[in-house]
């Protein structure tokens, strides 16, 4: 057993390392990267010596292999792929919505290539980047204008900024919802320089808690989704139409904030009825936002749509530039867009859309198609079955809402169940699930069918041969 200091002293020097790693790394790996992989690993073990956690030099041979893993760490994307098995559709941590295939080589052709962002190829002038998607939002929601912005908290920012700012906004108290990383209504209300008027108790507002709210300050109603929860039992809220004939009665705007913004039905597929885009503008609201990547499928964007004079004066808004779209934005948004000209391909192109409406018995033979890849290869050391479960629609869209669904479980037979997680997120394509009862839950709801392969590779290599890491 060596002293701490020997160990100290004998630590080998980062120079040196680099030299005799030279046979062991891929040619093409920058020596920046070799340098600071080396270093990491010298200092970890400096720290560890300090710590009394080593007893032992380490050979040549556990340097060598402890230097190879960093570097293969240090070259891996911070930002990467995974495998969603966690059945939460509209996953906000995992990326929320995946692009249809059209819309993903839209938004590379728009990287790879100039293009007509800015630029009218009828007059050979400068163009407007937002009418390349206005016309094609008109058509399919029935509005007479839109924009879109950069998500829907910029959206309902924007637009209370530029309706609202200076004056009362009357919201019903049922619908002061917080969405999560620190979107709330009062929040939001407060930095567009709007006057928050709550209404109503929270389960119940009605007609004559708005009408005697309005002043000769109120500018707007507004409406609110309250998407990630649910007020049940004795409630009462107005709908659009009640809101629009009050509100116009009384010479005030209405506006909604529709959150997730659907457009199309889907209650013929079992899922809870939610008000589509194209209902709420024929109501007669003045002004809607929702979001481009919850039930829309699209990329990150919030989409305005309205009268005509509304939208004019927040396109107007000189904080509409602050929070403009790119055009990788712009050039999925309006593949994923076009793709709603045929609702029916609609559901089978575009992927959030697709994992809601697919069979339980489809997602079912995903399972077993993945337990036949995989079972007797690893029997030995896990347990796999398969389990029914619910998913869940995620992107506080539907909240309580279950979808029946089907798992692959995972029981390991010789390590822990936490160890197999931390190893799989780990992994160059991260497998992420959920543990549930004691076992790892791969929920094949948003496991993509192209995905099946993989997943089986990474359970046949993990609990086959060792862990692949
Ligand atoms: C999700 C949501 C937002 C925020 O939308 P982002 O696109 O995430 O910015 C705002 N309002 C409601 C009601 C929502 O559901």
């Amino acid at each position: 057993m060596a002293t701490q200091h020997d160990l100290l002293r004998n630590l080998p020097k980062v120079d040196e390392c680099i030299k005799r790693l030279d046979q062991f790394v891929e040619p093409e790996t920058p020596p920046a990267i070799v340098k600071l992989a080396v270093q990491r690993c010298i200092e970890e073990q400096r720290r560890r010596i300090l710590a009394g956690e080593v007893v032992d030099e380490l050979s040549d041979i556990a340097w060598i292999q402890l230097f190879r893993t960093e570097i293969e760490k240090q070259k891996r994307p911070n930002f990467r792929r995974v495998i969603n098995g966690t059945g939460v559709v509209i996953h906000t941590n995992l990326g929320r919505s995946l692009l249809s295939r059209k819309a993903a080589e839209a938004l590379m052709q728009a990287g790879a290539h100039y293009s007509n962002l800015e630029f009218s190829l009828d007059t050979g002038k400068r163009g407007s980047r937002y009418s390349l998607v206005e016309k094609i939002i008109c058509d399919l929601t029935g509005a007479e204008a839109a924009l879109v912005v950069n998500n829907n908290a910029a959206a309902v920012l924007l637009v209370l900024e530029t309706l609202a700012r200076g004056t009362e906004v009357i919201v019903s108290r049922g619908q002061l919802v917080e969405i999560g990383g620190s979107f709330r209504i009062p929040d939001v209300m407060a930095k567009s320089g709007a006057r928050l008027i709550e209404v109503g108790a929270t389960n119940r507002t009605h007609l004559f808690d708005y009408e005697r709210a309005i002043t000769p300050e109120t500018s707007m109603l507004l409406k609110v989704h309250t998407s990630n929860f649910r007020i049940i039992g004795f409630t009462a809220e107005l709908s659009a139409e009640e809101m629009v004939q009050l509100a116009h009665k009384h010479g005030v705007l209405v506006m909604e904030d529709l959150g997730s913004g659907c457009l199309v039905d889907l209650s013929r597929f079992g899922l809870p009825r939610e008000p589509t885009v194209q209902e709420i503008v024929k109501a007669g609201v003045d002004v809607v936002t929702f979001s481009g990547d919850k039930l829309l499928g699209g990329p990150q964007a919030g989409i305005i749509v309205g009268k005509r004079d509304v939208i004019e004066r927040v396109k107007k808004n000189p904080l509409n530039r602050a929070l403009r779209i790119d055009k990788f934005t712009l050039s999925s948004l309006e593949i994923i867009l076009r793709e709603y000209f045929d609702p029916i391909a609609a559901l089978q192109n575009i992927p959030t859309l697709a994992m809601l409406t697919i069979s339980a018995d489809k997602i079912k033979k995903r399972a077993q198609a993945l337990l036949r890849r995989t079972s007797k290869d690893i029997a030995d050391r896990c347990v796999l079955s398969l389990m029914s479960t619910v998913s869940r629609v995620g992107g506080g869209a539907m909240p309580e809402y279950n979808l029946p669904s089907w798992a692959v479980a995972l029981q390991p037979q010789d390590m822990s169940l936490n160890a197999v997680e931390t190893d799989f997120r780990q992994l160059p394509v991260p497998l992420i699930g959920r543990i549930e009862n004691d076992k790892f839950i791969m929920d094949m709801r948003t496991i993509q069918e192209n995905e099946i392969a993989m997943v089986a590779d990474i359970l046949v290599g993990y609990f086959g041969k060792g862990p692949v890491l």
